[in-house]
């Protein structure tokens, strides 16, 4: 291994947080000279950033390898010929970056490789011999997020695991996906990180079965409900809501004047009534002209989940709620006082607000509400009862069990079926053992190598800077040589150490920067790696030199000469 000293390696630390960072991650990664920003969301990998990123990378590889995935590498430049086919090219938004050669072909660069994994099969495979197949690279992803942020966490350029596998039947697709679910918890179990694997939505794509995997950390851009006592665990994107029961509660029904009262709060607050009492009724579009609306209705303390309502029947996706211009040109009522009771269009309940009884609800008429409404006795049209809430903290999980709690997490992988969406568009069929033609079931298998770094980051730092767990860190070992410059002993037995534990196999970087005590240790803190050796004259006087790990106070005092095979102990 190349002599790595601290004086001929770029490790531009700073001192001062880059005035864009919000994030640790973010702070820690630039402060400490990993990386730095080419431009909003791409960054250039520094030696010691690009130490680690090859270190994850590693550990991926080497579960995937296990789990019987195979490495190829495809192009990041992609003709859209392939998306046509798939018929992604019209549907992708502007997070698709397209370009055109000189030929005036068009051209995406990759954010997903779904299209070109597939045409590949569809070249290489012909017999159903080599199926199941599992394919997956590491390569660079480019996705023009609208808002890119925290670093490496939500990047423009970065880089991505992606794998995808073919199947002839179920049977094989499930043991994949099973495959790849212990795959992705030994990879995280191997990097010493808290996480859970969670229930996920599969968004567009895919017909079924989703799990992300999340590192658990404060500021990560998911929120998770989980069970404390079972192993029910989702993102609340997904995650059904149980119906809570009403009172069963029988009251008159009355049309209130409730002034002014627009919003639920102002409602329950002028009738002197609980917002768990209210009923809040949103309109959104529908997908035909006639009816052209539809109306979903909410306890007054619920929130509306718009995947789960983006899935109703009869429903415009992506959803859109209608502006008030379009309600009051249907209904000629503001929104504020809409309620199912008398209302002219389609009504979907969730079901909790469709479990309330004597509830509050708008009137259909403005600056009026009703009191004491029942769906059974009030409501006259047909009304579904589905689940379109978001969970709250509390809720009992669907598992029977609960009270659920949440948890901020980092999403760093996601699995999920694909079923014949891309097989089927771009024409792709292996003949079985009896020559009849199957469209092979597809899975596909995410996973965010330099999100990655930033989430272990976020789970592994102090007040003092990156305290990186030892599966992944740029270096094993931190050579610390105080005043080195000055004292040739100091010098001489740090340079015999550096070369001896190198010869032993171990990583280790050498400082041998002219620069005072103060300056090695603050950097030493900031870089995290996880062993440090402190050479200095007093302890030479002594006989010894300080071996003191990043995330212990205890100080091992030795030998130098014990110092290799104190190391070579250790795992
Ligand atoms: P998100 O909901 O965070 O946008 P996604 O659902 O778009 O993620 P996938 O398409 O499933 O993500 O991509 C697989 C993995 O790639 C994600 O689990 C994540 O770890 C990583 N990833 C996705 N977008 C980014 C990004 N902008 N920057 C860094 N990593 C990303
Ligand atoms: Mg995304």
């Amino acid at each position: 291994m190349a002599a790595m000293k601290f004086s001929e390696l770029i490790i531009p630390t700073l001192r001062e947080a880059p005035a864009d960072a919000e994030v640790a991650s973010h702070i820690l990664l630039v402060r400490g000279g990993f990386i730095r920003r080419l431009a909003s969301g791409s960054y250039n990998w520094l030696p010691l950033g690009l130490r680690v990123l090859k270190n994850v990378e590693r550990i991926v590889r080497e579960e995937l390898e296990r789990a019987g995935a195979q490495e190829i590498l495809m192009p990041v430049v992609q003709p859209a010929e392939l998306w046509r086919e798939s018929g992604r090219w019209d549907v992708m938004g502007p997070e698709l970056l397209r370009l055109t050669d000189r030929h005036d072909r068009d051209y995406c660069v990759s954010p997903t490789e779904e299209e070109v994994v597939t045409d590949l099969f569809r070249r290489v495979i012909t017999s159903y011999r080599q199926l199941p197949c599992n394919l997956y690279h590491i390569q660079t992803k480019f996705r023009d997020e609208i808002r890119p942020r925290f670093g490496l966490m939500r990047a423009r350029e970065f880089i991505m695991k992606d794998g995808y596998s073919f199947h002839l039947d179920e049977e094989s697709f499930e043991a994949t996906y099973a495959a790849m679910h212990a795959c992705y918890s030994a990879i995280l179990t191997r990097l010493g990180l808290d996480y859970r694997a969670v229930e996920a939505d599969s968004g567009s794509i895919g017909d079924g079965e989703s799990h992300e995997f999340h590192v658990l950390a404060e500021s990560g851009e998911d929120e998770i409900a989980y069970s404390p006592v079972s192993d029910y665990a989702a993102n609340i994107e997904k995650a059904e809501a149980v119906s809570l029961p009403g009172d069963g509660s029988v009251e008159p029904i009355q049309r209130t004047h409730t002034p002014g009262a627009k919003t639920i709060e102002a409602v329950a607050s002028f009738l002197d009534a609980d917002t768990t009492r209210c009923v809040k009724t949103l309109i959104v579009h529908a997908d035909s002209e006639d009816p052209g609306l539809v109306a979903l209705v909410l306890r007054g303390d619920h929130q509306l989940n718009e995947a789960k309502a983006g899935r109703i029947d009869g429903v415009r996706r992506p959803l859109e709620f209608a502006s008030q211009g379009d309600i009051e040109a249907t209904l000629g009522v503001g929104i504020g006082s809409i309620g199912p009771v008398g209302l002219a269009l389609p009504v979907v309940a969730d079901s909790s607000a469709a479990a309330m009884s004597s509830f509050v609800c708008g009137a259909n008429v403005d600056d009026y509400h009703y009191v004491g409404a029942n769906w059974q006795r009030d409501v006259t049209g047909e009304v579904r009862v589905v689940d379109i809430r978001n969970v709250v903290e509390g809720d009992p999980a669907p598992d029977g069990s609960g009270p659920l709690k949440f948890l901020r997490g980092i999403e760093v992988g996601h699995i999920f079926k694909l079923g014949t969406k891309y097989s089927e568009a771009m024409s792709v069929a292996v003949q079985d053992a009896s020559g009849r033609d199957v469209v092979p079931i597809m899975g596909c298998y995410g996973f965010g190598v330099s999100r990655m770094v930033a989430a272990i980051v976020e789970q592994c730092h102090d007040g003092d800077g990156i305290v990186w767990p030892d599966a992944v860190a740029p270096f094993g070992i931190h050579i610390i040589a105080l005043n080195n410059t000055k004292s040739a002993e100091v010098q001489a037995v740090a340079e015999r150490l550096h070369h001896d534990l190198q010869a032993a196999g171990l990583a280790v970087l050498f400082d041998d920067r002219d620069d005072r005590p103060g300056v090695k240790f603050t950097d030493a803190d900031l870089i995290g790696i996880p062993n440090r050796i402190t050479i200095g004259e007093r302890g030479l006087r002594d006989g010894v030199v300080e071996l003191r790990r990043r995330d212990e106070s205890d100080v091992r005092r030795l030998s130098p000469d014990a110092v290799v095979e104190a190391f070579a102990k250790t795992p």
